[in-house]
Order: structure tokens, then sequence, then C-alpha cells
């Protein structure tokens, strides 16, 4: 654009410095998509888009969509778009807008690109127009919608995408949305030169204040800034089908100032809300094992345990299947200084036929043993366990668990079905504390 004619590599700099490790600039006509994928060819971390914008729908033709298809076939094009529909400034008939919105949604399929998808005031439209076209492959982009949009937004697959403007003070309703929407759903964008954010409001915008909207976002959802710029940049990674993606799984990830330890897939339940269901990542970190880590390999990866505030022996499966490990490996973090806690489903005792709590006495600072419901019926239904009398056992567990280990807290998921008012009366008979997981937000 032509804002960043006085100084644009200058600008391309300053995002590499701080800390982009790829970008993509976005075509809003035909003009500025060939210019977008000209300078997407002068770097190699720099992608492009080809659309046109609503705005500009008015001029749209055959010809146009014959060009864009053409485009759209270059190696650094990535995605399809800015398009939508803008009845917030109405500068191309609506008409015509919906039926070029169409258009671009068809040129995705097509192409199998994803597409970037504008909507400003035109909410009901923008829908009715997704459903009908069953696309789900691209993102809602500065997205301005209200929870509901974006809910029916994330079940038809699409990303949503926070720009700047969530950092203002009265942006109450974004700020919710940023703060509550999935991991694996959520991207962050500047759409510079628009929209910077705060302190920078009213001025050019430039691709490094992203930095400004992530460490907002981060602070609403209460992890680091890393974790949101690493879960971000993981699904633009994902949705563009850019740069690369570790293939190999971690057996210890960081998430704020805590190290989880990932340790085995086993599990003796299958609860319907379990993240491993649907995808290999928490927090953007890739923890489908391909074998279980080895104590020496996960000592090393440790380090120094002082340094965290608490390691976790967490993962996609459930720890204690490995109790010597876990044993030996709490053991020799409370001997280098650190501090441990297990999250468990409570199945212990039932999986090795003995009363193990004894033995986590001295080693294990905290527990947290998931509850999962109020009784035995809704918990069978919910985390449909491989062993039997699984609830009952659980009850035994968090009991004998207060006698050895200091920290004892039971948590369950917001799900359907769940009385969060009763398990909150079970924690209090077995006088600990509970903690209420929001459904999708794990870790
Ligand atoms: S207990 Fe934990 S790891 Fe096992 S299925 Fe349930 S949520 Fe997943």
């Amino acid at each position: 654009m032509e804002a960043f004619d006085p100084d644009r590599k200058e600008v391309i700099q300053r995002a590499k410095n701080a800390g982009l490790e790829l970008m993509i600039t976005v075509g809003s006509s035909l003009e500025s998509s060939i210019k977008a994928i000209e300078l997407s060819e002068q770097y190699d971390f720099i992608y492009a888009s080809a659309g046109v914008h609503p705005h500009d729908a008015a001029d749209f033709s055959d010809d146009i969509y014959i060009k864009l298809k053409e485009l759209s076939k270059k190696r650094k094009v990535v995605a399809i778009g800015e398009t939508g529909l803008d009845y917030y400034y109405d500068n191309s008939p609506r008409e015509a807008q919906k039926e070029v919105f169409g258009k671009h949604l068809q040129l995705s399929k097509e192409t199998g690109l994803p597409v970037i998808i504008h909507s400003r005031e035109a909410e009901q439209d923008t829908m009715r127009i997704l459903r009908e076209s069953d696309i789900g492959n691209g993102v809602l982009h500065c997205f301005s919608g209200n929870m509901e949009m974006a809910e029916e937004v994330m079940s038809m697959g699409l990303y949503i995408s926070i720009a700047g403007p969530v950092t203002f003070k009265k942006s109450k309703q974004l700020k919710e949305i940023a703060r509550s929407i999935p991991d694996d759903y959520l991207l962050v964008e500047t759409d510079s030169p628009y929209l910077s954010p705060e302190p920078f409001r009213g001025r050019r915008n430039e691709p490094s204040y992203i930095q400004n909207t992530i460490k907002h976002i981060a602070e609403l959802r209460g992890i680091s800034y890393e974790d949101l710029a690493r879960i971000t940049t993981l699904n633009a990674k994902r949705l563009f089908r850019i740069g690369s993606i570790a293939e190999k799984p971690e057996i210890t990830y960081r998430i704020r100032d805590s190290l989880y330890l990932n340790i085995t897939n086993r599990c003796t339940n299958k609860c319907s809300f379990c993240v491993k269901f649907h995808t290999d990542y928490v927090k953007g970190h890739r923890l489908r094992l391909d074998r279980e880590p080895t104590e020496d390999e996960i000592k090393k990866e440790i380090g120094d345990p002082s340094r965290y505030n608490e390691i976790v022996f967490c993962g996609y499966g459930e720890p204690l299947q490995r109790l010597d490990f876990v044993r030996n490996v709490s053991a020799w973090i409370k001997e280098h200084g650190g501090r441990v806690r297990i999250n468990t489903n409570g199945h212990a005792n039932l999986i090795h036929k003995r009363d193990i709590t004894p033995e986590l006495k001295g080693i294990v600072d905290s527990i947290s043993i998931s509850l999962g419901a109020q009784d035995k019926d809704t918990y069978n239904r919910i985390c449909r366990p491989a062993v039997e009398n699984a609830y009952d056992g659980i009850i035994q567990f968090i009991r004998q668990s207060r006698k050895f280990i200091p920290d004892v807290r039971l948590t369950v998921v917001d799900l359907e079905g769940v009385d969060i008012e009763k398990c909150e009366k079970i924690a209090e008979e077995l006088n600990v504390r509970l903690e209420v997981r929001k459904f999708n937000v794990v870790g």
C-alpha cells in the first residue's frame, strides 16, 4: 500500500526484529494483489493473498475472476481475499458485494486456498452466505461480531482473527471474545496500515505493532506473550500451510512459568471433552507421543527444576499409569529444589490394584484430581472409564490423597449435565478445593 512507499524496507526489517517469523500481505484489488505477490517474491518469509475488497465489488467482472484465478496459482499466494461484505461504508451496492463474495468463496473452493473474510455491520448476510457456501477453510479477519457469531464461525471450522481494536478501552465485547475463544481457532493480525493498537491508535499501523495486540490478548487470557505467540503462529501455519511445523512430539512443554511433563498417551478414560481426540496440540505444543520418554530424557529436558514455579505431570494421558516413573522423577525434582504437581484422573488405585497414595508422600506437593461429575451415571457418560467402579474409586482416592499430599484439588469441566453446585458440595464434604474449568480451555 502507498502508506509504506517511503519506508517499506525499514517496516519489514522492524517486523523481523520484533520476532515475526512469517507475514501475509493481503490483496484488496487486482492491482494490489499483483503488488502483494511481487513483494512476497522478494522475501522468503512474506506470502500474499489475491482478492477484491467489497468496497470495489461494483467493478468486479468475469475477466477479474479469471485473473485472480491465474494469480492464485503463483507459489507465494496462500489465500483468497480479502473478500466479504461492508455495510458500514456501502462503497459498492450490497447486491454486488454479495455476488462478488460468493465468487471468492467459489474460487477458494476451486483452488483449495483458505479465504480471508471481511464483515462489517453485515453479520446476517455474511453468515447466511457462509452457511449456504458450506465453506470450512478460512478466517473472519478483524473480527467485530458478537459471541453468537463467533461460535457459529468456529462450528464451521473457520478461524477468528483479532486485530488492534481489542486493545481499545471500550472494546468490551471484543475483549470478551478474545478472552474466551478456544486456542485452536484464534489468529492475530495487524491490518496495517489501519487499526493500530494502543498506544499507536490513530497513527499508521505496521506489522511490528502486533506485539502490542498479542501482549494485550495474552493478558486477557492469563497466559504469557510466548504462549499466545506460539499458539497463533501454529494456527496461521496450519491454516495458510506456510512455514514449518514441528513434527517431533514435545515431552516437556512450558505454559506460563510452569513446566509440564508429557509422559504417556495411555489413559483409562475416554472423556468427551478430551483435547487429544480432536488435536495433537496444546497451547501450540505438539503432544501426541510416538513413544514414551525415559526418565533420563525427561530429567535432561527439565534441567534445573528450581527454575520453574511448578513441574506438572500432565500431557496426553494419565501420568499415574507410569507410577514408578512418576515416583522416581518426582523424588529427583524435589531433591533439586523443584515443586511437583500431578494432574490425574484419580484411577491410580484401581489401575494398580492397591492404595498407591502413601508412595507419593514427601515427593508430591499438589495433586489435581478430575472429579468429572456429581454422580456415577453422569461420570460414566462423560468420561467413559475403562475401569470398574471408577467414580467410587475416585472418591476413595481423594480421601487417601488428603492424608499424604499437602494440596489436593478437584477439577470439573463445565459441560452440559455437570451440576457445578453439587460438585462443590462434594468438594466441601471432602474438605478440598474445586476448580471449574471451561470447556475447550486447556493448560
Ligand atoms: S482423563 Fe484426561 S487424558 Fe484421559 S481422556 Fe480424560 S481428559 Fe483425556
